[in-house]
């Protein structure tokens, strides 16, 4: 089985779409995604839509949560903010009743998947360190973990001690197990503007990360015409 995984789309309908031309020329035959489709872009109906119809397997993430008012938006930064106060006026009813359905953890096949952390994922978490991924370690069942949030693609590997890599191809290895950010298709923070998503092929035990090129022209003119912070435009083009 090929899975394609998403995540942190927010509300970003072309990077979506181009990744999502990417897995369907790769033949994937099953979606996951890992979260945050909305918040921050001006397309979250048209992206919730396009994850609906993949049937992909979709867990909740922090601004899915906050655009249904499940989450405190205190400790969002302004513009995170505001923007998730605009995603609440343009959700309808039926696309807060789909995020409100997600789950905030679940195992798949071989792998688990969460949006923060596998402890406390309702606290919105970051993986800071190997220490903490090593706490994480600790918990889950399976050989093989998914996460988004920080936006910044990292695997976190484990055997007799965790440690990271930033390769973006991994063989999968008995006796490990492993935590794979696959960074984020709508609002990548790691320096590189490109989407980023995974393909994990379970029979061949492989992830690839890979990466895009998409219409951010498109997308930065959308969140100014929105007239959400012109902040969420400009760091599209530099990966931030
Ligand atoms: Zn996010």
């Amino acid at each position: 089985m090929k899975y394609g995984l998403i995540s942190d789309i927010h509300g970003n309908l072309e990077a979506l779409k181009k990744v999502l031309e990417i897995l369907s020329e790769e033949g994937v035959d099953k979606y996951i995604c890992l979260g945050d489709i909305v918040g921050y872009g001006a397309n979250p109906r048209e992206c919730i839509k396009e994850v609906k119809k993949l049937k992909a397997v979709c867990i909740a993430g922090n601004h899915d949560w906050a655009g249904i008012g499940e989450t405190d938006i205190e400790f969002f930064n302004p513009y995170a903010k505001e923007a998730i106060l605009w995603t609440q006026q343009e959700l309808k009813k039926r696309d807060k009743d789909y995020l409100k359905s997600l789950p905030l953890a679940k195992v798949v096949d071989d792998f688990t998947i969460v949006h923060a952390t596998l402890d406390e994922p309702e606290e919105w978490k970051y993986f800071y360190s190997t220490y903490h991924a090593h706490k994480n370690f600790q918990i889950l069942t399976t050989p093989l973990c998914f996460v988004g949030h920080s936006h910044i693609p990292i695997i976190f590997l484990e055997k007799d001690y965790c440690t990271y890599s930033k390769t973006s191809e991994l063989q999968l290895e008995e006796d490990y197990k492993y935590i794979v950010n696959i960074g984020s298709v709508g609002q990548p923070r790691d320096g590189d503007p490109r989407a980023s998503f995974a393909i994990y092929d379970n029979e061949e035990k492989k992830v690839v990360i890979k990466r895009v090129d998409y219409d951010i022209k498109t997308a930065q003119e959308k969140i100014l015409e929105a007239e959400l912070p012109p902040i969420l435009a400009e760091r599209l083009a530099f990966g931030e």
